[in-house]
């Protein structure tokens, strides 16, 4: 592949020094505009900050819209282990429904969602997953925002932070030149932990040899026939085998030489559309979401996979005959990068064991749930029937840095926690957290870390968050 390879030289060119037009001066600005920077904006609008949200796309949603990540995965406790996850959203399945651990600015979003035709609520048919149409997530975010008072900035990529003990605000790169957005807190919400490690705060990236979840392209597929394929699938039980749809048609085709993928198992999800699906079956190994080159060499693979998987269906999967691709994500889905660290480290027995902290800020029954980073094969792990674990306010304070919080899939915890928490409804929980802290922070002219844990918790909870008990 002729893709610009990584310079084995350590030549620098030195920049000319320059300055960025002070574009804004506000309580609390959000970088990043996915699930935790929808959850964070709206929550610290709410809580009465004056809030700047600026995202590097030209559209909200992150994963959701820019990944056509489209299904939020399920937010409720488990009644009993499904035994076909794969195929929950097109067949009936066995997961049982339990207590929804997750409410706040992701019930609004749905609501909003469902009126608009744009998702299927949760129920036992979806396998309480929700499948969702990315172009109504768009407007609806926008919706949100405007309603919420919050001010946004789109094509503005964070390239820099200005602190002196603490942080200050951010520099973004614009087709209008550098810009300059100063607030009291910041709260990163980039998914890569982005404006943490330009702030200097300590991190992780992978497990301990180093490697991350695989990235995958998602794809869209339309003219597909659901009854037919149904049909197929309730004759042939035996394609449906473990947690995905272990299939004796891509092995065929993979031993036919028609399919070369990473991984055993085709998995898609239903959309709200009745002849569309959602196909989350590229997986790209040993490349880095921080790292341009291998970027770039994983939009180049995932694409000749997603040709692969294209012709397959087409030929092998009845229902697929006159189907097509008809939209891939804008960028590959970069699943784990940085997990910083903060005062508290989340690990997998927490999530498993469904911990309870005094400081929770949000919850999540979501399994550990890791595609190899090596190659084919994923773990799932559930946590025991009807329980949630809570996140600590201490996972979103990185170490070492003031007047900054982080949330979404880049929160701090070991990488098997990681894997539950990165689903986009705690992502959303968790922002929705940071950003009612940082409003009450900017408000008091304290720190996130100074700010009474009791009166995020009061004030999440008067806005409609779960937390359980608190
Ligand atoms: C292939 C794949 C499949 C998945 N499947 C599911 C699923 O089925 N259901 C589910 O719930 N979750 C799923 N996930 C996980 C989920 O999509 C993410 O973990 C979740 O979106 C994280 O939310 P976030 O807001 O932290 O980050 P993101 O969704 O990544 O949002 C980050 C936002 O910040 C912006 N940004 C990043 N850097 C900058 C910068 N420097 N300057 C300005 N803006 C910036 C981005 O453009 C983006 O809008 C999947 C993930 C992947 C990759």
């Amino acid at each position: 592949m002729p893709v610009l390879a990584r310079p084995d030289s350590n030549e620098y060119c030195p920049l000319p020094p320059r300055r960025a037009l002070v574009a804004a001066d506000t309580d609390v600005l959000v970088v990043g505009g996915g699930p935790a920077g929808l959850g964070a904006a709206i929550g610290a609008a709410d809580a009465g900050a004056r809030v700047v949200l600026a995202e590097r796309h030209g559209f909200l949603g992150g994963n959701a819209t820019a990944a056509l990540v489209m299904p939020l995965m399920s937010f409720h406790t488990q009644m009993r282990a499904p035994e076909r996850q794969g195929a929950a959203t097109l067949l009936p399945t066995d997961h049982g429904p339990g207590e929804a651990v997750i409410a706040g600015v992701l019930a609004r979003l749905l609501e909003r969602l469902v009126q608009a035709g744009g998702a299927i609520p949760p129920s036992l048919e979806t396998g309480y997953v929700v499948p969702f149409d990315p172009e109504w997530f768009k407007l609806i975010a926008l919706d949100l925002l405007d309603e919420a008072g919050v001010h946004y900035l789109l094509h503005a990529f964070a390239s820099g932070v200005i602190r002196d003990g603490s942080v200050r605000g951010v520099v973004f790169e614009t087709k209008s030149g550098p810009i300059f957005i100063r607030a009291s807190v910041t709260v990163d919400c980039t998914g890569d932990g982005d404006i943490a490690a330009q702030a200097g705060a300590p991190f992780d990236i992978g497990r301990s040899d180093g490697l991350v979840q695989p990235m995958t392209l998602m794809f869209r597929i339309v003219d597909f026939e659901r009854t037919l394929f149904k049909n197929y699938v309730r004759e042939h039980p035996a394609q449906w085998r473990g947690v995905h749809g272990l299939w004796d048609l891509a092995r065929r085709a993979t031993e036919a030489g028609e399919l070369d993928l990473p991984r055993e198992d085709i998995l898609f999800f239903a959309t709200p559309h009745e002849n569309e699906i959602s196909v989350n079956s590229t997986r790209v190994t040993r490349v880095l979401g921080t790292d341009v080159w291998d970027l770039t060499y994983a939009e180049r693979a995932s694409r000749c996979q997603m040709r692969q998987i294209a012709a397959f269906l087409r030929k092998y999967v009845p229902g697929f005959e006159r189907a097509y691709v008809a939209q891939s994500g804008v960028n590959i889905g970069v699943r784990e990068t940085r997990r910083i660290h903060g005062d508290y480290h989340l690990t997998a027995d927490d999530v498993l064991a469904a911990r309870k902290f005094d400081d929770a800020i949000a919850r999540g029954s979501y399994p550990v749930d890791i595609h190899n980073p090596k190659g084919s094969g994923t773990i799932l792990e559930r946590l025991p029937p009807g329980e949630a674990y809570d996140i600590p306010l201490r996972c979103l304070l990185p170490q070492q840095t003031e007047g900054l919080l982080v949330a979404g899939r880049s929160i701090s915890g070991t990488h098997e926690a990681h894997s539950s928490y990165r689903v986009m409804p705690i992502a959303m929980a968790t922002g929705h957290a940071a950003g009612v802290c940082a409003a009450i922070a900017a408000q008091r002219g304290i720190s996130p870390r100074q700010t009474p844990v009791r009166d995020v918790q009061a004030e999440l909870v008067r806005q409609g968050a779960s937390l359980g008990k608190h």
